[in-house]
């Protein structure tokens, strides 16, 4: 991808987010991709930028619930398929878990346990924002206990200064916009 490649794709994302704030709390600046996925050239955008920086993984973990529509559109140019990391409780069982904490109390994330194989396989965790990494975080130690190399991590969009990239290290994280 050329240099001016990656400033389109940045604008793009930059003109097509929603900045809403105090929610869903007072203080959060909610950052709402819909017409940024919404919008074809937005989306084929992304999805191939977030495909570059994704290269050599052979499955795609998009997590719950932006991710799945990132993931997906990824994982078809990327070529491989994609596995829903779902939050807890929506899974049948058996399912693997991993819990996380958010700033109040924990949260879960769940694969199925069976009829997938992830043991051995390379994947890369795709999201919509990045913002503690405490997501991508839980995420990467669901895979890797179910005996997967997570390879990357590819988002649309990095909130700056709230250790994302740290909760993660040393993995490499893609961002296609920081702010
Ligand atoms: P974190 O685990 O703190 O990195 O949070 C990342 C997850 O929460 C992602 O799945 C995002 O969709 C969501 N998220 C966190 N902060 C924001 C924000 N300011 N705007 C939009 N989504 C957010």
């Amino acid at each position: 991808m050329d240099a001016g490649t990656v400033t389109a794709v940045s604008d793009l994302v930059a003109a097509l987010t929603r900045e809403v704030p105090d929610f869903p709390a007072p203080g959060i600046q909610f950052k709402d991709l819909t017409p940024l996925f919404a919008d074809a050239r937005g989306l084929a955008a992304v999805a191939e930028a977030l495909a570059e920086a994704a290269a050599g993984a052979d499955l795609v973990a998009g997590l719950d619930a932006r991710g799945f529509l990132v993931g997906a559109a990824v994982a078809t140019r990327l070529g491989t398929g994609v596995l829903a990391v779902r939050k807890g409780g929506k899974l049948p069982p058996p399912v693997r878990s991993e819990a996380y904490s958010l700033e109040y109390g924990t949260a879960t994330l769940e694969i199925p346990a069976d009829g997938i194989a992830v043991a051995g396989r390379r994947v890369v965790l795709v999201d919509d924002v990045l913002a503690t990494g405490g997501t991508l975080a839980a995420a990467k130690r669901l895979l890797e206990h179910a005996g997967a190399t997570v390879t990357a991590a590819a988002v649309v969009l990095e909130l700056a200064g709230l250790g994302g990239r740290d909760a993660v290290a040393p993995l490499p994280v893609h961002s296609l916009r920081c702010c």
